[in-house]
């Protein structure tokens, strides 16, 4: 039988060819032995965005005061949308920053049925992250009751197949609610087959990017995507809660518009004119005065992915998560572990989940900095999901081998039996 010590041998000559070594040097790292697998849940701090908030802070927010505005802030949307938009296949102009991904999606929901009027179902997927359904849930109690919310059902727990979609897909849909890369499974959609899929029944699409944005290529506008948002906390590591991005596509940005009619949607919020004016610009989709402290590190820790290329770090994703899962097939799958993501690199994004039935306290035992050698970071997803993220920025394929070492010790030792199967508040 293969020894796990060739492995180590393999993870050191693939850092050796690793282009993007050198960008781990670009965040934040703490004294620990920590290997830090949660990068698709909250990216690691970039030293240029601390940098950042310490400049807002003292130069900006502590000298300039309200004069910040002019000089920098009110334009601080669209600057940090322009780099988002190079990140997903748009144009600078189709794409602002504000909110959260939840209120996004609101607003998006809401202008897209507002197009699609005379169509009743709304498709969304039942593997579709939480808030996706709660908003839709609420948007037809609270606003559109004849509408109908149609789950698109897995037959592998994984994905959605795409003759599912087929099949609910039709002329009184009036959108479509899809995650790219799934948050449990990492499995992807070819966004191009199924935005063609959409407007050949004459309904909208409309993607959350939070799992995809920085971890796979997206391009939303050769594919024709309608409408897109997405969280920059995650593999973009613009730091907890920042505010997210929205997409919409130029031919609809005039045909709709925000449920949300605050100040900052307005033509000139400094005319403080009594009647709303929307914006002619993606502008019109912003709400309130944006969070500056949380907005000023988008910027920053974007010109990091720019400059590592995501031609480079999808490349070096994909290594990083089969060469996980080809440790996992040969010393994890014998331990009891089942593969929760799919094997096929085409199909996946850059985490990988491994499903037992004891996945919450092997994760607490991985946490635990007196079992094993290292602290490693994983999260867990219910029912049995430990869910492993890679990021190609500041990962190495040493922590990945050293990884599956602990997992298997873990798994050996029976170690995981040490810890209370009680859930903390956040997983
Ligand atoms: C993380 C995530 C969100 C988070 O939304 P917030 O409003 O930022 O809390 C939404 N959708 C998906 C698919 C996610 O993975």
């Amino acid at each position: 039988m293969d020894s796990i010590d060739n492995y180590r041998d393999k993870a050191i000559k693939l850092d050796s060819k690793d282009v993007l070594k050198e960008f781990s040097k670009e965040f934040f790292s703490s004294e620990e032995e920590m290997i830090y697998l949660d990068g698709n849940s909250l990216g690691k701090m970039p030293l240029r965005a601390k940098a950042s908030v310490e400049r807002v802070m003292s130069e900006e927010w502590g000298s300039a005061l309200i004069r910040g505005w002019n000089s920098s802030w009110w334009e601080m949307p669209e600057r940090a949308a322009e780099k988002v938009s190079r990140i997903i296949g748009a144009k600078p102009y189709e794409v602002i920053i504000s909110d959260s991904t939840s209120v996004n999606l609101y607003k998006l929901i809401s202008a897209a049925l507002k197009i699609n009027g005379g169509r009743h179902k709304i498709v969304c997927e039942e593997l579709s992250f939480p808030t996706d359904l709660y908003i839709i849930q609420g948007i037809i109690k609270e606003i559109n009751p004849g509408l109908e919310l149609q789950l698109a059902k897995s037959s592998d727990g994984l994905s959605v197949d795409f003759d599912e979609l087929e099949r609910l897909v039709d002329t009184d849909t009036a959108l479509v609610v899809l995650s790219l890369v799934s948050y449990r499974s990492a499995s992807m959609y070819n966004m191009k087959k199924v935005n063609d899929l959409v407007h050949s029944r004459g309904a909208l699409i409309l993607w959350d990017l939070s799992h995809a944005t920085g971890a796979v290529p997206v391009d939303l506008d050769n594919t024709k995507a309608d409408m897109a948002v997405g969280c920059t906390y995650k593999y973009l590591n613009c730091g907890p809660g920042s505010p997210a991005f929205l997409f919409v596509n130029e031919d609809l940005i005039d045909k709709t518009g925000s449920p949300i009619w605050g100040w900052f949607g307005e033509q000139n919020p400094f005319d403080f004119s009594k009647e709303f004016r929307p914006s002619k610009s993606i502008r019109k989709f912003m709400t309130g005065t944006s969070g500056i402290l949380s907005m000023c590190t988008i910027e920053p820790s974007l010109d990091i992915i720019l400059e590592a290329g995501m031609e480079n770090i999808r490349e070096k994703n994909i290594l990083l998560t089969s060469f996980f899962i080809e440790m996992y097939k040969k010393f994890l799958a014998p331990e009891g572990f089942v593969l929760g993501s799919p094997a096929d690199n085409e199909e996946r994004g850059s985490h990988v989940s491994v499903k037992h039935p004891e996945a919450y306290r092997i994760s607490k035992a991985l946490l635990d900095p007196d079992c094993g050698k290292y602290i490693v970071i994983p999260d867990f997803r219910p029912p049995d999901n430990l869910r492993l993220g890679f990021s190609a920025l500041y990962n190495s394929f040493e922590e990945v081998y050293n990884t599956t070492l602990e997992l298997l010790s873990i798994m050996q030792h029976r170690s995981y039996f040490d810890y209370s199967a009680e859930k903390e508040d956040v997983t």
